[in-house]
């Protein structure tokens, strides 16, 4: 059965790596980190339907903390705004029926929030809407108006699979970095 948004198969493992980076208690190599998620992305992007570009978006986006503020070594910002840079300009063009996405969320909640909704993103999607409380889910949205205070779970989750997501996500992390598209 087929996710609710397209992971990898480590994509747990991949996700505490992330996690832990962002809290500080990372082992590895943090420069190697990003470095791995942005070439992920580069070959997921644009991708098909199947391919997880949103993923790995959303993983530059949890990594960019560190891209901004750890003074990461030569190149790495480079390469993560490069890549960035292709996933939002694959929005160019593109309209949808939907007034509102997740990347319209303050970006900060959306860093704290993220490992928990990825959790549901990745279950099956009928597992995911039982998981997935609109109420619950909103009460962390309180502060973003209109459209989402109205939508159900489908609704949700339909958002999150809609194409400009992964885009929105990337211009989201480049304004984190302070970057523009290239
Ligand atoms: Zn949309």
């Amino acid at each position: 059965m087929s996710t609710v948004i397209p992971v990898p198969d480590n994509w747990h493992a991949v996700l505490s790596g992330w996690d832990d980076l962002r809290h500080g208690y990372h082992a590895g190599d943090k420069d190697e980190t990003v470095r791995d998620c942005a070439r992920r992305l580069d070959t997921a992007a644009p991708g098909s339907k199947g391919d997880p570009v949103l993923f790995w978006t959303l993983g530059l986006l949890m990594l960019a903390p560190h891209v901004a503020f750890d003074g990461p070594g030569p190149g790495v910002e480079d390469e993560a705004i490069a890549v960035l840079s292709r996933v939002a300009r694959d929005d160019d063009g593109r309209t949808c029926a939907h007034g509102w996405h997740p990347y319209e969320a303050d970006v900060d909640d959306v860093l704290e929030h993220l490992p928990a909704w990825l959790e549901v993103l990745s279950s099956p999607v009928d597992q995911a809407l039982e998981d997935l409380l609109p109420e619950a889910y909103l009460d962390e949205l309180e502060d973003v108006e209109a459209e989402p205070a109205n939508l159900s779970g489908p609704d949700i989750l339909a958002r999150w699979q809609c194409p400009r997501t992964a885009p929105g996500f990337a211009r989201a992390a480049l304004d984190y970095l302070g970057a523009t598209i290239r």
